[in-house]
């Protein structure tokens, strides 16, 4: 079975990758199974660009194939922020609750499709002979009046879905997993790697 090193140390994100990789013949290792421990500067300006830094810096250090995403929620009415600084947004170590929160306050003045917002998740895989693969998928949805939902993490709880009614954070995993910006950039890698390994 063909080793693939996930670059990322957030276990919501192996947990949800590793679900949608279950019908594809690989295995899939994190960083720390790979033994691998190195802090990675995100410092490019694109979701993208960050997936890729990451990406070919792990297949650097392992020699395998490295598979990196980088992903964040943007927000029209504040210009497209937090963005690439997703995770930062509001300092690492503050709670979501107060970041969403934080969110919902800034637009008490936004009304319907003002509060459009969206995830978007960049996926960069690194082979070994040194070529380089991307793809970007994204959920568009409305920022929330208020946190709704238990399920995923993160800014889950504020990105209303209107399809479906719901917020992220009030899917059910496998329904996020279908139709949510990480799902889709994942379908668009397995065709990749189906045709490469
Ligand atoms: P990354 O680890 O640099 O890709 O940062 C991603 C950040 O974007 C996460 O820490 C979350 O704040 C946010 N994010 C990305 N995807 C999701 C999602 O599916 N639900 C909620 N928040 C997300």
């Amino acid at each position: 079975m063909k080793k693939i090193i996930f670059a990322t140390t957030n276990e919501n994100k192996v947990r949800e990758v590793n679900m949608m990789m279950e019908d594809f013949d690989v295995e899939l290792c994190t960083m720390k199974a790979a033994g691998v421990d190195v802090e990675i500067v995100e410092d490019g300006t694109t979701f993208e660009e960050n997936a890729v830094i990451k990406a070919k810096t792990i297949m650097e250090i392992t020699g395998e194939i490295a598979i990196a995403d980088d992903s964040g929620l943007e927000v029209d009415y504040l210009d497209g922020a937090p963005g690439i600084y997703s995770a930062r947004f509001l300092g690492e170590d503050t709670s979501y609750d107060i970041k969403n929160n934080y969110i919902i306050d800034k637009l008490k003045d936004a009304k319907g499709k003002e509060r459009s917002a969206r995830f978007v998740c960049a996926i960069a895989v690194a082979f070994p002979d040194g070529e380089v693969i991307t793809c970007k998928g994204t959920i568009e949805g409305l920022i929330a009046y208020e946190q709704k939902g238990k399920n995923g993490f993160g800014y889950d709880p504020i990105v209303y879905v209107p399809e479906y009614e719901m917020t992220t954070g009030e899917m059910a995993p496998e329904l996020k997993n279908s139709i949510s910006h990480r799902g889709k950039a994942l379908e668009q890698m397995k065709e990749i790697l189906k045709g490469r390994l």
